[in-house]
């Protein structure tokens, strides 16, 4: 990080307090087109507001320059910011495998029309709530399918998951949801990998879903009009890198889209992918302050005031360790343990971490944490105030922020 950058942080950090998310426009637009300009000129773009659905975010990334995004919800609060961020119900794609009869009640009525299902029970709520409200829904079939491993994997049993159709006994389900009055199928959803590393590892898992969406076209007499391959695209977490890069992706998806699936060039079907983290995590930095320095039994404990509460990212899946710290030309370095504020030994932000000599009230910035941020921690845990998000374009500061928790009252008690 260049010196003008550190010092616009910490002016930030004076400003705004700390601990302080700094999310940066300019470069969520960089990342939308660097991954527009990797995938076929024909494909369609969904964000996924689950890796940060601040408001300014899903707007900025649902507007120009550049293409747009679509937004990929997976709740009605979700769906509550991308109406509020611009987009209109039917741009939505609506996921995940507990939705309810009410949310989907309020998706339709707000209105959603495309729904990725998971199960016979999915489907058949989708068109029971289409039905109330006079509509159809376009329901795509998550497919759950035989690990990619292997061309003959299509026989291979694939994870047992709570997502998706299983790929195996779709030709025995398919019946069960071909005509549920309220609905109509009209598609496939994938979604096998997750930040991939290896760009080979990414296309040969999009290979295999084209593949195995045209043997589903076929053997099941459907007609694929979406056809959603996911994503995988990469980005670091909390530790310095690069996005994923993935130079040969786009020739090599188009000749297997020609291939298998001729008339996807004219939206027969058409073809989405999904990104997250590789849109937003670049555009954030986490700035916070150190509390204190401890050492115990000659160990050196940096204590910050964000921790697992401001950015836990789903830490309980053990999927954070470790974080870094940039180190900005800094003279001489140790290693040290990197800890919040919280009242548990599990409050931990990176364990050995290479470190800048600290004292107490210097600023740390943890890079490339723009996404799976405040509202994949443990905000409420232990009553802090969440970490404040300020959204930048370069030198301009565009809003100010801080979720806010608070308890409401239900009725029904006398
Ligand atoms: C979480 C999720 C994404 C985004 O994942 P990233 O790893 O952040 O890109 C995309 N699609 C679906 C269905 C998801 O559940």
């Amino acid at each position: 990080m260049n010196r003008t950058l550190a010092d616009r942080h910490a002016r930030l950090a004076e400003r705004f307090g700390t601990p302080l998310y700094v999310y940066d426009l300019d470069e969520i637009d960089a990342a939308r087109s660097e991954l527009y300009d990797a995938l076929p000129r024909e494909a369609r773009l969904f964000y996924a507001l689950k890796a940060n659905p601040h408001p300014d975010i899903a707007r900025a990334l649902g507007e120009g320059p550049g293409r747009p995004c679509l937004p990929e919800i997976s709740s009605t609060g979700e769906l509550a910011v991308a109406l509020a961020a611009g987009r209109r119900g039917q741009d939505c794609l609506y996921t995940g495998p507990g939705k309810t009869a009410a949310e989907l009640d309020e998706a339709i009525a707000l209105g959603v029309r495309r729904f990725s299902t998971d199960s016979v029970t999915d489907v058949r709520r989708v068109g029971a709530a289409a039905r109330a409200h006079g509509a159809v829904a376009d329901c795509i079939l998550r497919v759950n399918a035989p690990s990619a491993r292997g061309t003959t994997a299509i026989r291979m049993t694939g994870t047992p998951s709570q997502f998706g159709f299983d790929a195996e006994t779709l030709p025995d389900t398919l019946p069960l949801v071909r005509d549920i009055p309220g609905t109509r199928i009209t598609g496939l959803h994938f979604f096998p990998l997750s930040n991939a590393q290896d760009a080979s590892a990414l296309i040969d898992a999009f290979r295999h879903s084209i593949i195995l969406a045209a043997q589903l076209e076929r053997d099941l007499g459907l007609t694929l009009r979406f056809l959603d391959l996911g994503g995988g695209f990469a980005a670091p977490y909390g530790v310095p890198g690069q996005r994923g890069a993935y130079p040969k992706l786009r020739a090599e998806l188009e000749a297997d889209l020609d291939l298998h699936l001729p008339g996807w060039r004219h939206d027969r079907p058409a073809v989405a992918f999904e990104a997250g983290r590789f849109l937003v995590g670049a555009g954030g930095t986490l700035i916070a302050r150190v509390g204190n320095i401890k050492v115990s039994r000659g160990h050196k404990f940096v204590v910050l005031d964000a921790g697992i509460n401001a950015f836990g990212g789903m830490s309980g899946l053990g999927r954070l360790l470790p974080v870094s710290v940039r180190i900005d030309g800094a003279a001489e370095t140790e290693t040290a343990t990197l800890v919040g504020p919280l009242c548990t030994p599990g409050d931990v932000l990176g364990r050995g971490v290479e470190l800048p000599v600290l004292e107490p009230g210097d600023l740390v910035s943890i890079p490339n944490a723009g996404a799976y941020g405040p509202t994949a921690s443990l905000l409420t845990f232990l009553g802090r105030p969440a970490p404040a998000e300020v959204v930048v374009r370069g030198d301009l500061v565009v809003s100010a922020s801080r979720l806010e928790h608070h308890r409401v009252a239900l009725g029904g008690c006398s």
